[in-house]
């Protein structure tokens, strides 16, 4: 069965081909980084990551660019406001690319303990001021734009006579103009659904460059428009982002490409589905947001425990990457749980050695080998990693037998047992990119637990000296123990 994909442009699953045979161009609009992403971003980017090992692990020559937004992010989202990172670093007095170093920094630590490959290309916004002037100038030039006051504006009404400006979201202008406040007498803009490609900037702004329209700084659509053309052309495979970009950010750099090159970015369109909170979406505005961070330490209220970066990771594939996934305590047990079982029946398959050609139960030979089939099958049904856990798990029950002498060794033949090592291997470590830190985790859990025993003991004690030592010395290694309300105790890694 061929790799399908769900295109949101037309809302179906769509046998894939590169338009370069073997080479696949992907992507992905990365995060914004005036502030540490939280765990419904982990979700998106976990989501490419597995579908980026998976291109590969077909064979594909993949050319993976994820951006970094550093600049352009305005606080209102009609083209009003100040730009984020200008603001924060006014009130921070810092540079704002302190403030861009700082949370880039974050992101890539984040993205390494939950396991993501770097991508191969990590272009930022402010690194392609030249690249987004230029197309800005392509835009206007081919009368798709206006500028009033040193402000580009992109025309959509004009625009959408000629192409559906709505095309990703398969929506009218009409309906597009309904969910929009009427223009008022100061808006410079001509129509409602207009956007910013160029921003005059006001002089206390922080970041700004010269263009052939004044001293401004872009719009956020077209650094990825720009960004996007500069490392995979015109034209490319795959665009990716969560489903919240879709609507606004996707749409506008269709409309950019269109109206610069004549032609929409990517044959593939791939959107990524919510992590909610309660049913509410997960995000930074809404203040729902748990950091990364938080759940590896355990350290937030509505957590009941530390959760090691692999099983947060585990959690994220235990559903396909178009639902919508709920974040809670209890889903996260039961994943950690169904990890450690998965992997302990992982080493024990790896231990095993069948000497047998023929197999002596055929029918159990028979049904390891339609499990292992499918895992290839559901990936190339949409990238299913939920389904593929499940043969997987079924699996498990017979490695385990195996193990304990239920089934005999000889019960399969070899070349299915080899065949099973094989795709358990490829699929846990180099697809799911999954590696067993669950076990580092859990026991600094439990040595941490017993401390901070001893500690509380020491201090009911009047022992100050034993309870300082234990403090001091954790610090020394990079631990940090905080005494709470009420006598209690917490820690993290600094
Ligand atoms: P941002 O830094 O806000 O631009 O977001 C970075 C990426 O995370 C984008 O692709 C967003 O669509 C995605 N994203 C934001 N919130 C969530 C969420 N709650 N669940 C999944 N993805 C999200
Ligand atoms: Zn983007």
């Amino acid at each position: 069965m061929p790799l399908k994909i769900y295109n949101t442009l037309s809302r179906e699953k769509e046998i894939f081909t590169p338009l370069t045979p073997d080479h696949v161009g992907m992507y992905v609009c990365g995060p914004t980084v005036y502030s540490d992403v939280h765990l419904g971003n982990c979700r998106t980017f976990i989501s490419f990551d597995i579908i980026y090992r998976y291109l590969v692990y077909l064979g594909y020559k993949v050319r993976y660019v994820r951006n970094i937004t550093d600049a352009g992010h305005l606080e209102g989202d009609r083209d009003e406001g100040d730009d984020k990172f200008s603001k924060l670093a006014r009130l921070q007095k810092v540079e704002p690319m302190e403030i861009v170093q700082k949370y880039t920094l974050g992101f890539h630590h984040v993205m390494q303990l939950l396991n993501n490959l770097p991508p191969s290309i990590e272009p930022t916004a402010t690194g392609h001021i030249a690249e987004q002037i230029e197309i800005t100038k392509q835009i206007l030039a081919n009368g798709y734009a206006y500028e009033v006051n040193g402000t580009v504006y992109f025309d959509v009404e004009k625009y959408n006579t000629e192409l559906p400006y709505g095309i990703l979201t398969n929506r009218k202008m009409e309906d597009l103009l309904e969910g929009t406040r009427e223009l008022g007498g100061q808006d410079e803009k001509r129509g409602r659904l207009d956007f910013a490609l160029w921003i005059k900037a006001k002089p206390e702004h922080l970041m700004q460059w010269p263009s052939p329209w004044g001293m401004g700084f872009p719009g956020w659509h077209i650094e990825c428009s720009a960004m996007s053309e500069k490392y995979l052309g015109k034209k490319f495979d795959i665009h990716g982002g969560g489903m919240d970009l879709a609507a606004t950010h996707h749409t506008n750099e269709i409309a950019q490409s269109q109206a610069c090159y004549h032609t929409s970015p990517a044959n593939f369109w791939m959107h990524t589905n919510m992590l909610t909170v309660n049913g509410t979406r997960m995000s930074k505005s809404l203040g729902n947001g748990f950091l990364p961070e938080e759940l590896f330490t355990g350290n937030h209220p509505l957590l009941e425990k530390a959760y090691a970066p692999m099983t947060v990771r585990f959690f994220m594939l235990q559903t396909h990457y178009r639902s919508t996934l709920d974040f809670s305590n209890e889903a996260l047990q039961a994943s950690e749980k169904g990890l450690k079982r998965l992997w302990d029946a992982y080493e024990i398959l790896q231990k095993l050695t069948a000497t047998n050609v023929a197999a002596t139960d055929t029918e159990l030979d028979a049904k390891v080998n339609k499990l292992v089939g499918e895992f290839d099958e559901f990936m190339n049904d949409d990238f299913n990693t939920a389904k593929v856990l499940g043969s997987m798990f079924e699996l498990v029950p017979v490695i385990n037998s195996i193990k304990d002498g239920l089934i005999r060794i000889d019960a399969i033949s070899s070349s299915t047992m080899v065949l099973l090592q094989q795709k358990f291997k490829a699929y846990l470590e180099d697809v799911f990119g999954l590696k067993n830190d669950t076990v580092k985790h859990e026991p600094l859990n439990g040595v941490m637990e017993l401390l901070i025993e001893i500690r509380k003991e020491s201090k009911l004690k009047k022992d100050f000296a034993t309870s300082d030592k234990i403090r001091n010395q954790l610090a020394a290694i990079g631990i940090n123990l905080k005494d709470e309300k009420g006598g209690d105790m917490s820690w993290d890694i600094i």
